[in-house]
């Protein structure tokens, strides 16, 4: 008799985005002429930048030819693509990431969901909350967790709040933890972490020998020069710290799927005897055995991101998110709204009114402005009071939604 793997019967049902379909779909119904403005999911409207199209037309171009031809490539990631990230996310930053700590997958979502596996079952999961749900759901189905409960937490897993009185950068936990989730700039809240905030995490995890999970997902939309891009330029970080990036926010890559993981030769995690071993070697056998790698036309475009051209164009593009974000934070403080994020970060966390709770917040806004927002409740019990705003929109669109909102 075949047995089912029992952990996926503990997932709560992946219940927030289509629950917000059920209800948007209702309202369209009911009110046909309503022209809705969508600032709910985090997916990216602007097109790709030419240099990266005319790279990915240019390679398949290549792949119609006998000498062009490109079969099963390195798992690992091109060397070319490999190269330029070191040379341009990383040297000029004075970070130390070698060529062959870089892993090139099809998305941070995968790499964050799939790390798990070198992990032992005994591990404790921290997480914040609220969270990207892919880090709780992948520890569920492995068998790290007990049970989940009605506000969506599971028994076993750490659950550390970010709320404004930490400036949504969790506290260290009071019990030891040994997988840590962190993601800054922050989806969902828009925050950011300090370096400051991030040198205690590293100390934390070097004092205890935790690892780690750092999902940079967003750091190209940090501003200014005291943000940290990368949790490698904190001291310290080498040794414990796994880090994630995605060309799918930075360069409109969602729908491409294009990503890579940096792993440290440094890293280590332990037996249950106390032997030390090399994550770097472990995550490689991992990744060359589940993983075929990336298409050549994908990771053409990809090295494109860091052509001069390519440069110019996706800045441009994250420009005009981030000024979506400028707008709306300005519009909502105008309104009265408290708001946090959007400065480093294409979201904005609003607290929804006194005696509003983050369901009914959407309710109003789908009813009253035709706006589609994202229940912070839906990210973690935490985020309860709290309404997620995309800035990924036409800035028409987007001042269009804020006017309607203005006028509830
Ligand atoms: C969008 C997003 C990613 C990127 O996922 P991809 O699989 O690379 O598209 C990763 N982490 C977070 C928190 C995100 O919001």
């Amino acid at each position: 008799m075949i047995f089912v793997n029992e952990n996926f019967s503990k997932l709560k049902a992946g219940y927030l985005f289509p629950e917000i379909g059920r209800r948007v779909n209702a309202f369209a119904k009911a009110n046909p002429d309503a022209s809705i403005i969508k600032l709910g999911i985090g997916d990216v409207t602007e097109p790709l930048a030419p240099a990266v199209t005319d790279a990915m037309h240019k390679a398949v171009d290549e792949m119609a030819t006998h000498q062009g031809l490109h079969g099963y490539g390195p798992e690992q990631g091109y060397a070319f693509l490999r190269e330029a990230i070191v040379e341009n996310d990383y040297k000029p930053r004075n970070i130390q990431v070698d060529a062959d700590e870089i892993f090139v997958s099809d998305g941070a979502k995968c790499d964050t969901g799939n790390m798990q596996e070198i992990f032992g079952i005994d591990n404790v999961v921290a997480v914040t909350d609220p969270v990207y749900p892919v880090y709780v759901d992948t520890n569920v189905m492995a068998g790290r967790t007990g049970e989940g409960d009605d506000s969506g937490r599971y028994e076993k897993i750490v659950y550390m709040p970010c709320t404004t009185e930490n400036n949504f950068v969790p506290e260290l936990p009071s019990e030891p933890v040994d997988m840590i989730y962190l993601c800054y700039p922050n989806n969902p809240t828009g925050a950011v972490a300090t370096k400051a905030q991030l040198k205690k995490w590293v100390d934390y995890a070097v004092e205890n020998k935790a690892i780690i999970l750092f999902d940079a997902a967003y750091e190209a939309f940090i501003r200014g020069d005291s943000i940290p891009h990368s949790i490698y330029e904190i001291e310290g970080a080498r040794q414990v710290a796994i880090e994630f990036r995605s060309f799918s926010k930075t360069a409109g890559f969602t729908g491409v799927r294009c990503g890579f993981t940096v792993v440290p030769k440094e890293l280590v995690a332990y037996t249950k005897r106390g032997l030390a071993v090399e994550l770097h070697r472990i995550w490689s056998r991992r990744h060359c055995t589940k993983f075929n790698g990336v298409s050549y036309i994908t990771q053409k475009g990809a090295e494109a991101v860091y052509s001069p051209e390519g440069k110019r164009q996706i800045q441009k593009t994250i420009d005009l998110y981030m000024s979506n974000a400028d707008m709306m934070r300005e519009a909502l403080t105008q309104q009265g709204y408290v708001v946090y994020g959007g400065e480093h970060a294409p979201y904005i966390w609003v607290h929804t009114p006194k005696g509003v709770d983050s369901w009914a917040f959407f309710d109003l806004l789908i009813n009253k402005a035709n706006v589609v927002g994202t229940p912070g409740a839906g990210f973690g019990a935490a985020g309860e009071g709290y309404f997620r705003l995309s800035a990924f929109n036409d800035p028409d669109k987007v001042k269009e939604a804020m006017d309607r909102i203005s006028k509830i």
